[in-house]
């Protein structure tokens, strides 16, 4: 089968010490410190048989995120964007769904309790969590020390098969009679991003209570999944802001009842007039450039008469908050981090919302085929209308 890999140059900065867990000339948890000259390959690979607890999956639909976008883009001296886990060469893709065509016999369905049928429609988690280290098995796999990454630091879904362990698998034939076929794949290819919002705002942000209101920070996948869910959660008021006129239109479409363009008006100030002053129970941090935005956050804060904002930080930054601790004190603010999508009942929560009309695919604004991966993660390094283009072509 063809496979889109990336493959680069083992180059480590002269900063770069070789971590606990990193691999000399193959796998690191610094990616941007070591990865040189990135290429994106077309090539013929083959899937294994599946083990006893395993399955292939024919993949029908699956996702470009941002992380392959910055595991192609280079700076200057060529070193990967990209500054996580990754092991190269590895097939891309991890936003995935699909059907079974082969199943272990120890490969269990945890829609039906028993071994996984042919034709099951699926998708899966991104994070192969061990079970074995101190956080999970403390119920945190989303921290998971001994973590792999499909799609980074081991074979993803840019081809037509994969095949992976069954405990990371979710049903999605709950979409079936809702949305039909065609449909169901490509929600089910939306279900890992959308599960990183609800992880960040219900899980990690604690959630809200119907009649509250709510600020997302950026109309990227999962800004624009958070505008659904916390719609669907009850919130009165759903205040997005994103310098993109297309993807504010995108956001309507998907939950937000408010759209604010950052760069012609100011967002504190029109949160607070949308919400007559209130403010807003739960501010999401996902644009990535929280110094950028962190005034207008504490101006929300600490002008908004309700009290106990929870801010959620979802996006990776490079970058320090120039938080004031006064503003969380006499505001009885919080500020948390969220990182995954495992565990805690996200993605069957997820998948129970999608298949009860919870319809996220407003977000996909292109279908594409193999052959024009290179070409689109190329497009998306300076793009900031598209939001998630999805392989719907694997031959
Ligand atoms: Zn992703
Ligand atoms: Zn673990």
């Amino acid at each position: 089968m063809r496979t889109v890999s990336l493959h680069a140059t083992w180059d480590p900065k002269p900063d770069f010490v070789l971590g606990q867990k990193d691999v000399e000339g193959k796998s690191t948890y610094l990616g941007s410190k070591v990865w040189r000259n990135p290429e994106i390959k077309i090539v013929e690979k083959e899937v294994s048989d599946p083990g006893p607890t395993e399955v292939i999956i024919e993949v029908m639909a699956c996702g470009v995120c941002g992380s392959d976008v910055h595991m192609y883009q280079k700076s200057e001296d060529g070193y990967i964007y990209y500054p996580g886990l990754t092991a190269f060469p590895a097939t891309l893709g991890h936003e995935f769904s699909g059907k079974i065509i082969a199943a272990g016999d120890l490969a269990i369905n945890k829609r039906t309790g028993n071994k996984y049928e042919i034709g099951e429609a699926v998708c899966a988690e991104e994070m192969v969590w061990c079970s074995y280290c101190r956080p999970c098995a403390d119920g945190f796999p989303n921290h998971c020390e001994n973590l792999e990454e499909i799609g980074f630091s081991i074979d993803g879904a840019y081809a037509k098969y994969i095949k992976v362990d069954a405990r990371y698998l979710w049903s999605i034939e709950g979409f079936r009679k809702l949305y039909g076929e065609e449909k169901m794949w490509l929600l089910g290819s939306l279900v890992e991003p959308t599960s990183v919002a609800y992880n960040a705002v219900i899980e990690r942000g604690g959630g809200i209570r119907p009649g509250e209101n709510v600020v997302v920070l950026g109309a990227g996948p999962v800004g624009a999944a958070a505008c659904s869910i916390l719609r669907r959660a009850g919130a009165n008021a759903v205040i997005l802001s994103e310098p993109s006129a297309i993807r504010r239109k995108m956001a309507l479409d998907m939950g937000a009842t408010h759209v604010i363009d950052p760069i012609n008006e100011n967002v504190a100030d029109r949160v607070l007039e949308i919400t007559e002053g209130h403010g807003a129970k739960l501010i999401l941090e996902a644009t990535g450039l929280p110094s950028v935005v962190w005034s207008d956050v504490e101006k929300i804060i600490w002008e908004g008469r309700a009290v106990n904002t929870t801010v959620v930080v979802v996006a990776r930054a490079d970058d320090r908050i120039p938080l004031n601790g006064e503003v969380l004190q006499v505001r009885r603010a919080n500020v948390v981090g969220a990182q995954g999508h495992s565990g805690h009942g996200t993605f069957p929560n997820v998948i129970s919302c999608i298949s009860s009309g919870m319809d996220v695919s407003p977000m996909i604004t292109k279908k594409i085929g193999l052959d024009e991966v290179e070409e689109n993660l190329t497009m998306l390094q300076t793009d900031r209308d598209e939001v998630k283009i999805t392989i719907t072509n694997f031959e």
